[in-house]
């Protein structure tokens, strides 16, 4: 992705004077320094950045800059990123199956925090891993219907397995820790209470005193206008209900927020390469693009339409049918979507809130994906 030097205003600026063919990411980093202060100093333990939502260095160097100095990585390839972006972050090896080779790079590279949700991979990590100093924190789940978000169907232990492998952990000279995920685009606060008073009951049934809580990334961003996320109040809940849960034993917290960190520094820019058939959308960029995430979390409606000189088009909303690019008829936006009833050809379709699950999911299926990326200083449309 090719990275412009120019600072621009905010992405009409750009798009009125550059007039793109290709679809743009517009990166604001005043937004991401001031979304990682938030988490940072509202979050009652540690920040650290899942680097898979957006792995761009300029991202994990601004978050840098505001402060946050631990990493979730899940390869090797995100590892040696890290280290010689932030050489002395804290790494948190957070993706529960690794190969052999995986481990051992990992150990070199020194990382000391490490996530199992297998009797099979604590086998290999009590193999391969000095237990000294050394952290590993058994990820459960929840069943799907006590839990408000299902993100356990690749990952997370029973709270029964979870109980067993954390006696395993601290037996076998590690510092015992509980990790979970509530699920992506989390917009409900309580799905973390239940979540953390079960991780309370594992530990007390274990009869294992836990070092640190993870309580995983998904924590939303914003995509929808009627759904503000309310961090704080989250924050204030997941603080509260950790020293309710575990009394005096309560264990130092982290978070793991990928797309809560990411996801609103970027605006999103498309062009309608055609309208056509009664009003169907083409547009330049789609599912096997940027707007990758769209049909696995749903479309989003902070979304503005602009005529080829930047004027935002103010014609009342209508249900459109939204193509991508790529000739293949399952490149296409979920449901309907609501755009200026005036939207026409050489038109660009501004989607904002678009920094998670974007830039790195984008890939060049039918010669397409070939993004921009532009700074400005806002991200407002
Ligand atoms: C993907 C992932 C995250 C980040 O999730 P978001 O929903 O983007 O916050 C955090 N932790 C782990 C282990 C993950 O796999």
């Amino acid at each position: 992705m090719g990275l412009s030097k120019t600072i621009w205003t905010n992405p009409t600026e750009y798009l009125r004077s550059v007039k793109p063919e290709n679809p743009v990411l517009f990166f604001a980093p005043s937004v991401i320094q001031a979304t990682a202060r938030r988490f940072i100093d509202g979050f009652p333990g540690l920040v650290t950045y899942a680097v898979k939502s957006n792995p761009e260095e300029v991202v994990v160097e601004n978050l840098v800059a505001a402060g946050v100095s631990g990493f979730d990585v899940a390869s090797p390839f995100e590892i040696r990123m890290i280290r010689r972006l932030a050489p002395d972050a804290a790494l948190h090896y957070n993706n529960p199956v690794r190969s052999r080779a995986e481990i051992q790079m990992a150990v070199e590279a020194g990382v000391k925090s490490w996530s199992v949700d297998s009797a099979s991979e604590l086998a290999k990590l009590v193999e391969l891993v000095p237990p000294q100093g050394c952290e590993i924190s058994v990820r459960f789940k929840l069943p799907v219907s006590g839990a408000a978000y299902n993100f356990g169907a690749k990952f997370g232990a029973t709270v029964e397995l979870a109980a067993d492998l954390l006696k395993t952990v601290a037996d076998a000279g590690f510092i015992p820790s509980i990790t979970f995920h509530p699920g992506t685009q989390c917009i409900d606060p309580h799905a973390w209470e239940a979540y953390i008073r079960s991780a309370a009951d594992i530990a007390r049934n274990a009869g294992v005193k836990i070092a640190r809580l993870n309580v995983g990334g998904g924590f939303p961003n914003h995509r929808l206008e009627g759904v503000v996320p309310q961090l704080e109040e989250t924050f204030a809940l997941i603080d509260r209900v950790a020293t309710e849960a575990f009394g005096a034993d309560r264990p130092a917290l982290v978070c793991e927020p990928g797309r809560g960190l990411c996801g609103d520094g970027f605006v999103h820019a498309a062009k309608v390469k055609a309208v056509r058939d009664g009003g169907h959308v083409f547009l330049n960029d789609g599912i096997y693009g940027a707007l990758a995430e769209l049909p696995l979390v749903g479309v989003i409606d902070r979304i503005e339409v602009l005529s080829p000189e930047a004027v935002k088009r103010t014609a009342p909303k209508a249900p459109r049918i939204v193509f991508g690019p790529t000739c293949d008829s399952v490149d296409r936006l979920p449901g309907d979507v609501m755009l200026a009833g005036d939207i026409a050809e050489g038109d660009y379709v501004v989607f904002l809130g678009m920094g998670a699950y974007s830039t790195v999911t984008n890939t060049r299926f039918n010669g397409f994906g070939e993004l921009t990326m532009a700074t400005v200083l806002s991200a407002a449309v």
